[in-house]
Protein backbone atom coordinates (compact mmCIF):
# COMPACT_ATOMS: atom_id res chain seq x y z
CA UNK A 1 0.00 0.00 0.00
CA UNK A 2 3.00 2.31 0.57
CA UNK A 3 4.49 1.86 -2.29
CA UNK A 4 1.56 2.55 -4.38
CA UNK A 5 1.51 5.70 -2.43
CA UNK A 6 4.88 6.60 -3.13
CA UNK A 7 4.31 5.69 -6.98
CA UNK A 8 1.37 8.09 -7.09
CA UNK A 9 2.91 10.87 -5.58
CA UNK A 10 5.99 10.11 -7.51
CA UNK A 11 3.85 10.02 -10.93
CA UNK A 12 1.89 13.25 -9.77
CA UNK A 13 -0.94 14.87 -11.96
CA UNK A 14 -0.68 13.32 -15.28
CA UNK A 15 -4.41 14.86 -16.89
CA UNK A 16 -4.10 16.96 -19.80
CA UNK A 17 -5.66 20.51 -19.39
CA UNK A 18 -7.39 20.83 -22.27
CA UNK A 19 -7.78 22.75 -24.43
CA UNK A 20 -4.00 23.86 -23.52
CA UNK A 21 -1.61 21.12 -24.70
CA UNK A 22 0.85 19.36 -22.67
CA UNK A 23 3.16 18.68 -26.05
CA UNK A 24 2.98 15.07 -25.95
CA UNK A 25 0.91 14.93 -28.57
CA UNK A 26 4.23 16.42 -30.89
CA UNK A 27 4.60 13.03 -31.40
CA UNK A 28 1.67 11.82 -32.98
CA UNK A 29 1.92 11.86 -36.58
CA UNK A 30 -1.33 13.67 -38.17
CA UNK A 31 -2.41 14.71 -42.18
CA UNK A 32 0.27 15.06 -44.73
CA UNK A 33 0.61 18.52 -46.00
CA UNK A 34 1.50 19.34 -49.63
CA UNK A 35 3.53 22.37 -50.98
CA UNK A 36 1.87 23.03 -54.10
CA UNK A 37 5.03 24.83 -55.26
CA UNK A 38 7.10 21.70 -55.29
CA UNK A 39 4.54 19.60 -56.54
CA UNK A 40 4.89 18.43 -60.25
CA UNK A 41 1.93 16.04 -59.84
CA UNK A 42 3.70 12.95 -61.02
CA UNK A 43 2.05 10.57 -59.00
CA UNK A 44 4.52 8.44 -57.11
CA UNK A 45 3.01 9.52 -53.91
CA UNK A 46 -0.82 8.17 -55.44
CA UNK A 47 1.09 5.01 -56.44
CA UNK A 48 2.55 4.08 -52.84
CA UNK A 49 -0.61 5.35 -50.91
CA UNK A 50 -1.68 2.10 -49.05
CA UNK A 51 -5.19 3.24 -48.89
CA UNK A 52 -6.33 5.46 -52.16
CA UNK A 53 -6.39 8.12 -49.93
CA UNK A 54 -4.29 10.21 -52.88
CA UNK A 55 -5.89 10.14 -56.78
CA UNK A 56 -4.27 12.28 -59.31
CA UNK A 57 -7.17 13.55 -62.10
CA UNK A 58 -5.61 14.09 -65.77
CA UNK A 59 -8.43 16.83 -66.28
CA UNK A 60 -7.84 18.20 -69.52
CA UNK A 61 -4.20 18.20 -70.64
CA UNK A 62 -1.98 19.89 -69.37
CA UNK A 63 -4.91 20.34 -66.19
CA UNK A 64 -4.35 18.26 -63.65
CA UNK A 65 -5.95 17.78 -60.11
CA UNK A 66 -4.03 15.91 -57.16
CA UNK A 67 -6.65 15.58 -54.38
CA UNK A 68 -5.92 13.95 -50.75
CA UNK A 69 -9.10 12.70 -48.67
CA UNK A 70 -8.26 12.74 -45.04
CA UNK A 71 -11.07 10.03 -44.16
CA UNK A 72 -8.89 7.91 -46.23
CA UNK A 73 -5.70 8.27 -44.71
CA UNK A 74 -4.52 6.57 -41.99
CA UNK A 75 -1.09 8.49 -41.74
CA UNK A 76 1.74 6.30 -42.73
CA UNK A 77 4.17 8.65 -44.42
CA UNK A 78 4.73 6.83 -47.31
CA UNK A 79 3.54 9.71 -49.94
CA UNK A 80 6.55 11.19 -47.91
CA UNK A 81 8.85 9.08 -48.20
CA UNK A 82 7.99 8.47 -52.07
CA UNK A 83 7.71 12.12 -53.10
CA UNK A 84 11.38 13.09 -54.98
CA UNK A 85 10.88 16.65 -55.04
CA UNK A 86 9.79 16.76 -51.11
CA UNK A 87 6.30 18.27 -51.89
CA UNK A 88 4.79 16.15 -49.42
CA UNK A 89 5.36 16.68 -45.32
CA UNK A 90 3.60 14.81 -42.55
CA UNK A 91 2.58 17.19 -40.01
CA UNK A 92 1.28 16.30 -36.59
CA UNK A 93 -1.97 18.18 -37.01
CA UNK A 94 -4.29 15.59 -35.86
CA UNK A 95 -7.37 17.82 -34.97
CA UNK A 96 -9.14 17.34 -37.85
CA UNK A 97 -13.17 17.32 -37.14
CA UNK A 98 -15.39 18.53 -39.57
CA UNK A 99 -19.21 18.88 -39.67
CA UNK A 100 -19.18 17.98 -43.57
CA UNK A 101 -17.35 15.51 -45.62
CA UNK A 102 -16.56 17.64 -48.65
CA UNK A 103 -14.66 19.19 -46.10
CA UNK A 104 -12.23 16.08 -45.53
CA UNK A 105 -11.18 16.42 -49.46
CA UNK A 106 -8.40 18.66 -50.11
CA UNK A 107 -6.16 18.91 -52.79
CA UNK A 108 -3.81 20.91 -55.68
CA UNK A 109 -4.95 21.79 -59.35
CA UNK A 110 -1.97 21.89 -61.58
CA UNK A 111 -1.81 24.09 -64.70
CA UNK A 112 -0.19 25.98 -67.37
CA UNK A 113 -0.26 28.89 -64.47
CA UNK A 114 0.71 27.18 -61.61
CA UNK A 115 -0.43 25.60 -58.96
CA UNK A 116 -3.28 26.24 -56.61
CA UNK A 117 -5.12 24.72 -53.60
CA UNK A 118 -8.11 23.81 -52.37
CA UNK A 119 -9.04 23.72 -48.47
CA UNK A 120 -5.34 24.08 -48.70
CA UNK A 121 -4.22 27.44 -49.78
CA UNK A 122 -1.33 27.64 -52.14
CA UNK A 123 0.70 29.71 -49.82
CA UNK A 124 1.05 28.54 -46.36
CA UNK A 125 -0.22 29.92 -43.63
CA UNK A 126 1.06 30.58 -40.52
CA UNK A 127 -0.78 27.63 -38.94
CA UNK A 128 -0.06 25.20 -41.37
CA UNK A 129 3.88 26.32 -40.85
CA UNK A 130 3.37 25.62 -37.46
CA UNK A 131 1.49 21.81 -38.22
CA UNK A 132 4.31 20.82 -40.74
CA UNK A 133 6.57 21.70 -38.14
CA UNK A 134 8.03 24.38 -39.59
CA UNK A 135 7.92 26.23 -36.78
CA UNK A 136 7.00 25.17 -33.09
CA UNK A 137 3.44 24.83 -32.30
CA UNK A 138 2.22 27.34 -29.86
CA UNK A 139 -1.01 26.75 -27.46
CA UNK A 140 -2.25 29.90 -28.63
CA UNK A 141 -2.81 29.17 -32.05
CA UNK A 142 -3.91 25.63 -31.75
CA UNK A 143 -7.53 26.12 -33.59
CA UNK A 144 -10.30 25.83 -31.16
CA UNK A 145 -13.23 24.08 -32.44
CA UNK A 146 -16.78 25.60 -31.84
CA UNK A 147 -18.31 24.80 -29.14
CA UNK A 148 -15.09 24.89 -27.23
CA UNK A 149 -14.85 29.07 -27.54
CA UNK A 150 -16.51 31.97 -26.59
CA UNK A 151 -18.18 34.40 -29.43
CA UNK A 152 -15.07 36.47 -28.87
CA UNK A 153 -13.25 33.15 -29.87
CA UNK A 154 -11.37 33.05 -26.52
CA UNK A 155 -11.08 29.03 -25.91
CA UNK A 156 -13.43 28.05 -23.07
CA UNK A 157 -11.80 26.32 -20.16
CA UNK A 158 -12.55 23.48 -18.46
CA UNK A 159 -14.97 24.90 -15.95
CA UNK A 160 -16.33 27.32 -18.68
CA UNK A 161 -17.04 24.06 -20.42
CA UNK A 162 -18.79 22.11 -18.14
CA UNK A 163 -20.76 25.37 -17.21
CA UNK A 164 -21.63 25.61 -20.97
CA UNK A 165 -23.00 22.26 -21.81
CA UNK A 166 -24.92 21.77 -18.11
CA UNK A 167 -26.05 25.19 -19.34
CA UNK A 168 -27.58 23.84 -22.85
CA UNK A 169 -28.67 20.35 -21.06
CA UNK A 170 -29.09 21.28 -17.40
CA UNK A 171 -26.78 17.82 -16.67
CA UNK A 172 -23.75 16.41 -18.86
CA UNK A 173 -23.41 15.72 -22.60
CA UNK A 174 -24.50 11.88 -23.19
CA UNK A 175 -22.78 10.20 -25.58
CA UNK A 176 -23.49 6.52 -26.34
CA UNK A 177 -20.67 4.33 -27.98
CA UNK A 178 -21.72 1.85 -30.67
CA UNK A 179 -19.11 -0.07 -32.72
CA UNK A 180 -21.20 -0.98 -36.29
CA UNK A 181 -18.36 -3.17 -37.69
CA UNK A 182 -14.99 -1.33 -36.63
CA UNK A 183 -11.68 -2.74 -36.16
CA UNK A 184 -11.28 -1.92 -32.56
CA UNK A 185 -8.53 0.46 -33.20
CA UNK A 186 -11.03 3.95 -33.17
CA UNK A 187 -12.64 1.85 -29.80
CA UNK A 188 -9.53 1.76 -27.92
CA UNK A 189 -9.15 5.46 -28.57
CA UNK A 190 -12.74 6.07 -27.11
CA UNK A 191 -11.95 4.37 -23.93
CA UNK A 192 -8.66 5.98 -23.36
CA UNK A 193 -11.14 9.45 -23.41
CA UNK A 194 -12.40 7.86 -19.76
CA UNK A 195 -8.71 7.47 -18.28
CA UNK A 196 -6.86 9.79 -15.95
CA UNK A 197 -5.21 11.35 -19.05
CA UNK A 198 -8.11 12.15 -21.22
CA UNK A 199 -10.61 12.32 -18.68
CA UNK A 200 -13.45 13.47 -20.66
CA UNK A 201 -15.93 13.59 -17.93
CA UNK A 202 -14.42 16.88 -16.17
CA UNK A 203 -15.40 18.19 -19.54
CA UNK A 204 -19.28 17.56 -18.75
CA UNK A 205 -19.16 14.56 -21.09
CA UNK A 206 -19.93 10.98 -20.15
CA UNK A 207 -20.83 7.56 -21.77
CA UNK A 208 -24.13 5.73 -21.18
CA UNK A 209 -24.84 2.64 -21.50
CA UNK A 210 -28.80 3.00 -22.96
CA UNK A 211 -29.90 5.17 -26.14
CA UNK A 212 -32.33 6.57 -24.65
CA UNK A 213 -30.65 8.21 -21.96
CA UNK A 214 -27.97 9.23 -24.96
CA UNK A 215 -27.86 13.00 -26.53
CA UNK A 216 -24.78 12.22 -28.82
CA UNK A 217 -24.23 8.68 -30.63
CA UNK A 218 -20.33 7.75 -31.71
CA UNK A 219 -20.21 5.15 -34.40
CA UNK A 220 -17.43 3.24 -35.23
CA UNK A 221 -16.70 0.96 -38.16
CA UNK A 222 -17.89 0.68 -41.69
CA UNK A 223 -21.33 -0.38 -40.80
CA UNK A 224 -21.36 -3.75 -41.85
CA UNK A 225 -24.50 -4.76 -43.66
CA UNK A 226 -25.19 -7.33 -40.50
CA UNK A 227 -25.22 -4.33 -37.81
CA UNK A 228 -27.12 -1.41 -39.89
CA UNK A 229 -30.16 -2.83 -38.42
CA UNK A 230 -28.85 -2.57 -34.98
CA UNK A 231 -27.59 1.05 -35.31
CA UNK A 232 -30.65 2.54 -36.99
CA UNK A 233 -32.91 0.91 -34.20
CA UNK A 234 -29.77 2.63 -31.93
CA UNK A 235 -30.40 6.00 -33.50
CA UNK A 236 -34.21 5.75 -33.42
CA UNK A 237 -34.50 4.82 -29.62
CA UNK A 238 -32.52 8.26 -28.74
CA UNK A 239 -34.49 11.24 -27.61
CA UNK A 240 -34.90 14.10 -29.74
CA UNK A 241 -32.36 16.78 -30.38
CA UNK A 242 -29.86 13.78 -31.44
CA UNK A 243 -26.67 14.34 -32.73
CA UNK A 244 -24.03 11.65 -34.48
CA UNK A 245 -20.25 11.74 -34.86
CA UNK A 246 -18.93 9.19 -36.97
CA UNK A 247 -15.23 8.52 -35.88
CA UNK A 248 -12.57 6.89 -37.65
CA UNK A 249 -11.47 6.51 -41.21
CA UNK A 250 -14.20 3.73 -41.62
CA UNK A 251 -17.16 5.53 -39.87
CA UNK A 252 -16.20 8.67 -42.08
CA UNK A 253 -16.11 7.24 -45.65
CA UNK A 254 -15.57 3.31 -45.70
CA UNK A 255 -11.90 3.67 -45.10
CA UNK A 256 -9.86 0.83 -46.79
CA UNK A 257 -13.55 -1.03 -46.53
CA UNK A 258 -15.30 1.58 -48.82
CA UNK A 259 -16.99 -0.70 -51.83
CA UNK A 260 -16.60 -3.73 -50.29
CA UNK A 261 -20.16 -6.00 -50.73
CA UNK A 262 -20.69 -6.05 -46.64
CA UNK A 263 -20.42 -2.98 -45.52
CA UNK A 264 -22.68 0.34 -46.23
CA UNK A 265 -19.60 2.48 -46.52
CA UNK A 266 -19.72 5.17 -43.66
CA UNK A 267 -22.60 6.13 -41.12
CA UNK A 268 -23.75 8.78 -43.61
CA UNK A 269 -24.89 6.23 -45.69
CA UNK A 270 -27.40 5.30 -43.25
CA UNK A 271 -28.00 7.88 -40.99
CA UNK A 272 -27.47 11.96 -41.20
CA UNK A 273 -24.12 12.26 -39.85
CA UNK A 274 -23.32 16.06 -37.59
CA UNK A 275 -19.76 15.83 -37.38
CA UNK A 276 -16.92 14.09 -39.27
CA UNK A 277 -13.48 12.98 -36.75
CA UNK A 278 -10.95 11.03 -39.71
CA UNK A 279 -7.83 9.38 -38.30
CA UNK A 280 -6.87 5.76 -38.41
CA UNK A 281 -7.15 5.26 -35.08
CA UNK A 282 -8.59 9.15 -34.00
CA UNK A 283 -6.10 10.14 -31.40
CA UNK A 284 -8.28 10.90 -28.30
CA UNK A 285 -7.73 14.50 -28.56
CA UNK A 286 -9.35 14.93 -31.78
CA UNK A 287 -11.75 12.80 -30.38
CA UNK A 288 -12.64 15.74 -27.84
CA UNK A 289 -12.59 18.25 -30.42
CA UNK A 290 -14.92 16.31 -32.57
CA UNK A 291 -17.45 15.92 -29.57
CA UNK A 292 -17.10 19.68 -28.76
CA UNK A 293 -18.02 20.56 -32.48
CA UNK A 294 -21.15 18.40 -31.82
CA UNK A 295 -21.40 20.25 -29.15
CA UNK A 296 -21.83 23.50 -31.31
CA UNK A 297 -24.15 21.78 -33.69
CA UNK A 298 -26.40 20.87 -30.67
CA UNK A 299 -27.59 24.73 -29.48
CA UNK A 300 -29.74 25.40 -32.80
CA UNK A 301 -31.11 21.58 -32.82
CA UNK A 302 -32.15 22.23 -28.94
CA UNK A 303 -34.07 25.71 -30.29
CA UNK A 304 -35.77 23.52 -33.36
CA UNK A 305 -36.96 20.95 -31.05
CA UNK A 306 -38.52 23.54 -28.49
CA UNK A 307 -39.97 25.12 -31.57
CA UNK A 308 -41.07 21.87 -33.14
CA UNK A 309 -42.88 20.77 -29.78
CA UNK A 310 -44.40 24.01 -28.36
CA UNK A 311 -48.59 23.65 -28.63
CA UNK A 312 -50.14 24.99 -31.33
CA UNK A 313 -52.32 27.89 -29.89
CA UNK A 314 -55.89 27.83 -31.08
CA UNK A 315 -58.83 30.74 -30.39
CA UNK A 316 -61.09 28.03 -28.17
S1 LIG B 1 0.11 9.21 -45.24
FE1 LIG B 1 -2.01 9.07 -45.99
S2 LIG B 1 -1.94 9.93 -48.04
FE2 LIG B 1 0.19 9.45 -47.48
S3 LIG B 1 0.57 7.39 -48.29
FE3 LIG B 1 -0.11 7.14 -46.17
S4 LIG B 1 -2.35 6.86 -46.31
FE4 LIG B 1 -1.67 7.69 -48.29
Amino acid sequence: MLNILRASRRTGRVTESYPERSGVEAAFRGRPWIDPARCNAAGACADVCPSGAITLTHLALPVSRWQLDLARCVFCGLCEEACPHGAIKMTNGFELASRTREDLIVGVTHGPTGAGGSGQTATPTEEEEVERGAVPRRMAMAPQPAGSSDPAGQPLGRDRLNARIRGLLQRSLHVRHMAAGSDNSTDWEISALLNPIYDVQRLGIDFVASPRHADLLLVTGAVTRHLEPALMATYEAMPAPRLVVAAGDEACGGGVLEGSYAVAGGVDRCLPVDVYVPGDPPHPQALIQGLLVALGRLEPKIRRTELTARPVETNE
